[in-house]
């Protein structure tokens, strides 16, 4: 049933290949799709193969990314200090491998998934093991002219270091004189913001099985010193089988023992601590997200974020928790929402008695709490 919807998304080529290797080429009608694990797997298995061939080496290589924003210039200072503070994610990024091993003519390109801030995504097949997955263009000129390299340095930094059954996957990356190439886990049901919006919000069953998906997805995330920062329905894709795939990890930071003073991620989810006016003292750490949450879960069950009102309205009322929960949310729903949004941050229920709430519990089965198994 995947198989056939996804055959009948794939169309004509429509990025040019520089190598002129697959230009208007086409997936044939009668060609079979495979996203199974075992071509996902090898995928996988070559893209670490030569991340760990290339760790041994003994000379340094440059990333693609960084390669590309040298040699035209674009690396910043914010850059530079992000590198250092991340020298053991890095580390594996500098020995990269991706833009030895990945090109376009690898891939049949399909229909576009959509459309993000600096390029477009489209769906794709690896020609050798018909592994299907989504291709994320984008073009140098728009990231340098939007200064945005070091969300995409970041992104793929990131992202590329996480194995998490919630988490997108970002397979690996290459790139043109033009355009950088992301290879993405294909989320075979979208944008999950859509969902919300077509159903105005989700039924508290539903609204639970997410939250205990993304509980889990941020406690993988923070084990490994991951603070994603922003966390909304538009950064969470769907799986084929229903279950959340956190993306876009270009505001997630990896600061293992840092705590951060950047100010970034949207002003709906912000959390006091972030944007509190007139402190000296508005860093913060990883319990962002647990903010985050908190006004994820609100979302879900209501439709609208709960401190929804115009710029300067919002941050006063962020930073007083000015909030009204409607009477039809229950009440174990509202009581985990005011454990999560709690001004203090260390006030903040932490992800695993999230994952043990009675709210929670009584809708997800245990073995759902890891990957999530109902549709939408
Ligand atoms: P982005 O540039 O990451 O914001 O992506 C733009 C849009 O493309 C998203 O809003 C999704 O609708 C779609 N999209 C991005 N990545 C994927 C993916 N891995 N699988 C399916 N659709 C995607």
């Amino acid at each position: 049933m995947a198989t056939r919807i996804l055959e009948t998304r794939l169309e004509h080529l429509s990025i040019d290949n520089e190598t002129g290797k697959n230009k208007k080429s086409k997936i044939g009608a009668t060609s079979t799709l495979h996203s199974s694990s075992s071509s996902q797997s090898t995928l996988l298995k070559v893209a670490l193969q030569n991340q760990l061939q290339n760790a041994s080496a003994a000379s340094l290589r440059l990333p693609a990314v960084e390669a590309a924003t040298r040699s035209k210039g674009l690396v910043g200072t914010e850059k530079s200090n992000e590198t250092s503070r991340n020298e053991p994610m890095s580390a594996t990024l500098v020995r990269e491998p991706a833009i030895k091993i990945f090109h376009l003519g690898m891939f049949e390109i399909g229909k576009p998934l959509g459309k993000g801030k600096f390029g477009r995504v489209y769906l794709a097949r690896e020609r050798e093991h018909k592994f299907v997955c989504a291709l994320k263009v984008l073009y140098k000129s728009e990231l340098q002219q939007n200064r945005a390299e070091i969300q995409v340095r970041r992104e793929i930094e990131i992202q590329s270091n996480l194995r998490h059954p919630n988490v997108l996957k970002l397979y690996g990356h290459f790139h043109d004189s033009k355009r950088i190439f992301l290879i993405l886990e294909f989320a075979g049901q979208g944008e999950l913001y859509k969902h919300l919006r077509k159903a105005q919000r989700f039924p508290e069953r539903k609204a639970a099985q997410y939250i205990a998906q993304m509980a889990c997805a941020l406690r993988y995330l923070h084990r490994k010193h991951v603070i994603h920062r922003d966390i909304k329905p538009e950064n969470i894709l769907v799986g084929i089988h229903g279950e959340i795939k956190i993306s876009d990890f270009g505001w997630s930071v990896h600061a293992p023992g840092n705590r951060r003073k950047t100010y970034c991620g949207t002003l709906d989810y912000l959390p006091p601590e972030m944007i509190k006016p007139g402190s000296s003292d508005n860093s913060y750490d990883e319990k962002v997200d647990l903010w985050a949450l908190g006004v994820l879960m609100y979302e879900f069950l209501v439709g609208e974020a709960p401190f929804e009102d115009s710029p300067i309205m919002t941050t006063r009322r962020i930073v007083n928790r000015d909030m009204t929960i409607p009477s039809y949310v229950s009440a174990e729903a509202r009581d985990l929402l005011k454990k999560l949004l709690v001004v203090d941050p260390r006030g903040r229920l932490p992800l695993k008695k999230v994952q043990q709430h009675p709210w929670v519990t009584k809708h997800c089965q245990t073995d759902m709490l890891a990957t999530g198994s109902e549709n939408p």
